[in-house]
């Protein structure tokens, strides 16, 4: 594709023409940060949903998944520190009026620099072909080592900013770093200010006797709460984690990038309970499984990195991101982190019930220190989306839009399409249809030449096509186009279950 810009205004348009994601609201001219899931869209994100819950909670034993209230005690956001942190510096530009992240604004300065330092590598890859040794330039070249300095100088000036919340610091980087507004293009910045991300909302009746609550700004609060609960009742021995996936809400200051950064999303949460003292060992377990997750889904590995957090959450004594390269470059997909005792340690002060366990094996009674791992349903729906949207010149000259979905996260697995409306072939294709509907979603299409149906089963990621013609009525046999390859093989109508669910399996885990 031309460019990223162009590249991500596809995804956009593409998502909406084919019913994947619509603007939430749209016909009052939407709501900001917002957006709905349509027909396909939703089928999707069931799968990614399904996707991670199978690899947490059906292949760990020690793992079972949960499904807590949003709403939720006002005493919880107190504890877990999000009534006082959970801010967001912001910063106004005084001529566009337009409203940014500070941190954002800085990071994105260094992702430029980040750029730059591609770029050299791209050229001397180029000049030097073959013998290109990558490690050996980017230790070396001089322009290289430049750009280097500046982004370990500034990460440093900004991790301490955002460590001391010295928000006079953090807008001096910014005017430091000439960062211009990018619509008015001037330097004309206000304040830093902190806010905070939480909605606010009442229960109960108006006025007297209603009580401040928040809609949750992540699902973690609800596992730690019922940490005692589950436990218990289910006689979990640590090490063991408790997984749920559900919506939650922030007041997001801005909002761009689509599903990026959305007011309402849904997470994908697993804390994970273990000995003191144990959890940097589970940390770099939990780090190298999650990115395994990732690349079982076939996506090539140089589409992911690791981002060491340098500024660490109030909670945690080790954090990392798992980054995806998106149309708009490298950014955060999950977080995996050492939250320590802190959580439960809170809620025991402020509910005053002891949340501790009792080690058998050790004889004695602790706080067990969590490892968490959280990632954004959303975002893994525009990772896997947007990976999988290109434009394709076959060879014959022709194009064909193709969304190459890992065949375990596509809406339908397969499309039954009759060769032609009569010789009894759509009977026969209804029949299969029906053979097949239980343990696959499939897609029934008997309009317009098999060519076109081939497309538009390409545009929204069917892995296969299953096309029944006159050779089918007398061999018990069908054509199953794969998509990505455009192959054809003639398969058995009684070995389709067995083919497809072999098909569509992701690379083992675990
Ligand atoms: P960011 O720095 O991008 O704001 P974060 O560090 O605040 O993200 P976490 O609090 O670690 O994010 O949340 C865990 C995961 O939830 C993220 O990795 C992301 O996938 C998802 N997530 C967080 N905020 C949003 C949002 N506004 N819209 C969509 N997904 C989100």
């Amino acid at each position: 594709m031309a460019n990223n810009e162009d590249a991500f205004k596809k995804v956009v348009s593409h998502a909406k023409e084919y019913g994947f994601i619509f603007p939430s609201s749209e016909i009052y001219d939407g709501l900001g940060a917002v957006y709905d899931y349509g027909q396909l869209g939703t089928e999707l994100k069931n799968n990614i949903k399904n996707y991670w819950w199978k690899s947490m909670v059906q292949y760990h034993e020690n793992i079972v998944g949960i499904d807590s209230a949003i709403f939720m005690h006002p005493k919880i956001w107190k504890a877990s520190g999000h009534v006082d942190a959970f801010n967001d510096p912001l910063i106004d530009n005084k001529d566009s009026k337009k409203r940014y992240r500070a941190d954002v604004l800085i990071e994105d300065h260094i992702a430029k620099i980040e750029d730059k330092i591609k770029k050299e590598v791209e050229k001397a890859h180029k000049r030097f072909g073959d013998a290109f040794d990558r490690d050996q330039f980017v230790h070396t070249n001089a322009r290289v080592l430049e750009h280097q300095a500046k982004i370990d100088e500034i990460t440093k000036r900004y991790s301490q900013c955002m460590n001391d919340n010295d928000l006079v610091g953090l807008r001096q980087l910014i005017l430091d770093l000439e960062i211009v507004c990018p619509i008015s293009g001037t330097r004309n910045w206000t304040e830093v200010r902190q806010f905070n991300l939480m909605f606010a909302t009442q229960m109960g009746s108006v006025s007297e006797g209603s009580d401040t609550i928040y809609l949750r700004p992540e699902t973690a609060q609800g596992i730690f709460v019922n940490f005692l609960n589950v436990q218990k009742s289910g006689r979990m021995k640590i090490p063991f984690g408790i997984a749920q996936i559900g919506k939650a809400f922030r007041n997001e200051i801005v909002a761009r990038q689509f599903i990026f950064r959305m007011r309402e999303f849904e997470q994908m949460e697993m804390q994970f309970f273990v000995r003191p003292g144990e959890e940097l060992k589970w940390f770099e377990y939990w780090k190298a499984e999650r990115l395994k997750w990732h690349l079982a889904l076939g996506i090539p590995a140089d589409k992911y990195r690791y981002h060491d957090h340098e500024k660490l959450a109030h909670y945690a004594n080790a954090a990392t991101d798992i980054e995806f390269e998106f149309p708009f470059g490298f950014k955060e997909l999950e977080g995996i982190h050492s939250r320590t005792d802190f959580d439960l340690s809170r809620h025991s002060e402020f509910s005053g019930k002891k949340l501790q366990y009792f080690d058998s094996e050790l004889g004695e009674n602790y706080t067990p220190y969590v490892i968490e791992t959280s990632i954004g349903v959303d975002r893994t729906f525009l990772a896997v989306f947007s990976h999988a949207l290109k434009d394709e010149t076959l060879e014959d000259g022709s194009t064909r839009t193709l969304l190459s979905l890992p065949p375990v996260l596509a809406p339908y697995k397969a499309a039954i399409l009759p060769l032609v409306k009569k010789d009894g072939l759509p009977e026969k294709a209804r029949e299969i249809f029906d053979q097949l509907k239980h343990d696959f979603m499939l897609q029934y299409d008997e309009k317009d030449a098999i060519g076109r149906r081939y497309r538009r089963q390409d545009a929204i990621g069917t892995p296969f096509c299953i096309t029944v013609d006159n050779d089918t009525l007398e061999t018990n046999t069908v054509t199953v186009r794969e998509r990505d390859t455009m192959q054809q093989e003639r398969v058995a109508i009684d070995e389709l279950d067995v083919y497809l669910h072999k098909r569509i399996k992701p690379i083992a885990i675990n």
